[in-house]
């Protein structure tokens, strides 16, 4: 089966300052990659290269065959299929809940306002927040703020979502409400890349781990594998202090 995303020699560097080292990797349509790393090892920016929110210097990223650099690239339908949800959730803090997510669907899909509230609806069901459809995002809770803004993602219907420390900026008591809306995601099939510090999440719902340090790609493998029998020492020490 072709992949969904492949990312083929990929070099990234901010002005002099390399942050990405030829990195390659593919990812399987419905697969869950989890990745971990120290800080500053370049786990942000591999997620901001996939949807194309940086310009890499080097290699390629095709997304469903088609290569984000070629100059034909269309970046808004690219961006449309990724869903990308943040350590912070950047709401829009003057709309309610629902508006939030409407807002896309009816001015990039086109949607009527209708459809998009039907849509929203159902995806606030799926999250668990149908007491919240007029909520001003100042009033809910770290834990409920995320979910909409993984509700407004999911209202684009992406193929892809992307995940960056989604849970790190929540009080503890609320990283499982999140954790459980993003295993149910990854059980109904979607395509998932998550970058996260929670290792009992990537055993359960990872297909397989990569580890990355100063923007290299050390070791990968299932959870078990990895977690349990790392092969490199770099990753035997990362998981010394993070375990
Ligand atoms: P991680 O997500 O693994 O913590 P990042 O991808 O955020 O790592 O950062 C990798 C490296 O790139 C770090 O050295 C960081 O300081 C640097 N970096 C990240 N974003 C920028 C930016 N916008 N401009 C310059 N340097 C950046
Ligand atoms: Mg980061």
């Amino acid at each position: 089966m072709n992949p969904i995303i492949e990312v083929i020699d990929l070099t990234m560097a901010y002005g002099d300052h390399p942050v990405l080292h030829q990195v390659s990797v593919n990812v399987a349509k419905s697969e869950v990659i989890v990745m971990i790393g120290p800080s500053g090892s370049g786990k942000s920016t591999l997620l901001r290269c996939l949807n194309g929110l940086e310009k890499p210097q080097g290699g390629d990223i095709r997304i469903e065959g088609q290569s984000l650099m070629s100059p034909a690239v269309n970046m808004s339908v690219i961006r449309a299929n990724i869903g990308m949800v943040f350590q912070q959730f950047n709401l829009f803090p003057h709309m309610n809940v629902i508006d939030n997510i409407m807002l896309a669907q009816v001015q990039v899909r086109k949607q009527s306002k209708d459809a998009a509230r039907a849509k929203a609806l159902e995806l606030l069901k799926k999250v668990g927040l149908t007491d919240k459809v007029e909520h001003r995002p100042s009033s809910l809770s770290g834990g409920q703020a995320q979910r909409v803004a993984i509700a407004r993602a999911l209202a684009m219907e992406p193929s892809i979502m992307l995940f960056d420390e989604p849970t790190s900026a929540l009080d503890p008591e609320m990283v499982g409400e999140v954790l459980t809306v993003m295993k149910q995601l990854a059980r109904d099939g979607m395509t998932m890349v998550v970058v996260t510090h929670e290792m009992g999440f990537a055993r359960e719902i990872g297909d397989r781990v990569l580890f990355m340090e100063q923007g290299v790609i050390i070791e990968e493998g299932m959870p078990r594998q990895l977690f349990d029998m790392p092969r490199h020492e770099r990753t035997k020490a990362f998981l010394s202090k993070v375990l």
